[in-house]
């Protein structure tokens, strides 16, 4: 079906597996949806994917172009490679900008993923998605029984250090700073052997990604295979605020059991409302968050 108004009954802010999974249950139920996007997943850098049924081991960008093709498919759905800039609430419904073009629709979803923010630390970057890593469930096993740092403090730290020593046996937090544990978890940390370095980071040496030790500011070095790193985030878009959104405590967008947020007609999945982190969680969400607009659409409708 050939689109030939900027008027539709959803659109979708964000087109990576959340939102593309949102507009799969849309174009199911034959509801003409837009899906804006604007690229910059926030797993781009990693070379595998795991821990995600049927897709264990793909290249991110391959399994959310898989879904993209096949979402195309349902003919109400319309994908544009643009970046939302404003939101408005109107009485018929929401009003959204991009650079170039305003687009109606009745319902919103947000689907804009999270903004990992990485510290000013040498070689961090470079690493970040190929050896520095944020979760066990993801990449633990592709380093299993390896050296393995863990840069995070206090309670992050600790739950982390639990998860890890299942994979290996050489297990170094580093807490980039004073330590931030209890007599309990310094104790339990040194029964399971993990040793807490709390001189500052320097420098993270790498061959293209991989890398090979870490430096801190004093000059010493500790060989490692794979660093976890717990870090900050922010949300994508400003468009929350613009919304005026409910967030957590941890800045999530606050979300009930069907995916809808504070702001009446608006639902939100994947990495923005969640702090379960996975492909799967986001296709999950998105097919919820599908669901919930269609149905509400229903109910007005019918
Ligand atoms: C380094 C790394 C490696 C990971 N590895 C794995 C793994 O192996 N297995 C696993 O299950 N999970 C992994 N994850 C987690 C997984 O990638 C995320 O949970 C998942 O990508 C979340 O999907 P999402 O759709 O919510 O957000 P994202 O995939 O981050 O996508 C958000 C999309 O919204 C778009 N967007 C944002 N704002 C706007 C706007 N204003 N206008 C238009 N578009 C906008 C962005 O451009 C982006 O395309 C990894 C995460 C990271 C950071």
């Amino acid at each position: 079906m050939k689109n030939t108004s900027n008027h539709f009954d959803v659109i979708i802010i964000g087109g990576s597996y959340s939102g593309l999974s949102a507009a799969m249950a849309l174009g199911r139920s034959l509801r003409k949806v837009l899906i804006l996007d604007s690229g910059t997943p926030c797993n781009a850098q990693t070379p595998h994917s795991h821990n995600f049924l049927t897709q264990d081991g793909k290249k991110p960008s391959e399994i959310a172009s898989i879904a993209l093709e096949q979402v195309l498919k349902y003919d109400t759905v319309f994908f544009e490679k643009q970046k939302a800039i404003e939101a408005t609430k109107t009485e018929k419904g929401f009003e959204i900008s991009t650079e170039s073009e305003i687009f109606f629709a009745k319902k919103l979803i947000l689907a804009t993923g999270i903004r990992d923010i990485l510290p000013e630390i040498k070689g961090l970057k470079e690493c970040w998605g190929i050896s520095v890593i944020h979760c066990p469930y993801c990449h633990g096993y592709e380093f299993r029984h390896q050296k393995t740092g863990i840069m995070a403090n206090g309670e992050r730290a600790y739950h982390l250090a639990g998860l890890i020593k299942n994979l290996t046996d050489d297990v170094t937090i580093f807490t980039n700073g004073k330590a931030e544990f209890t007599d309990e978890q310094f104790a339990k940390l040194s029964q399971n052997n993990i040793h807490v370095i709390e001189e500052h980071i320097l420098e993270i040496v790498h061959i293209q990604g991989k890398l090979s030790e870490i430096v801190m500011d004093d000059e010493t070095s500790y060989p490692l295979i794979v660093l976890y790193a717990s870090l900050a985030f922010e949300q994508h878009t400003n468009i929350l605020e613009q919304l005026e959104c409910d967030r957590t405590e941890t800045g999530h967008i606050k979300i009930d059991t069907f995916q809808k947020i504070s702001v009446e007609g608006v639902f939100a999945c994947g990495d923005n409302s969640s702090p379960m982190r996975s492909v799967a969680n986001a296709v999950f969400t998105g097919n919820v968050a599908g669901a919930m607009v269609n149905y509400d659409l229903t109910v007005e409708n019918f």
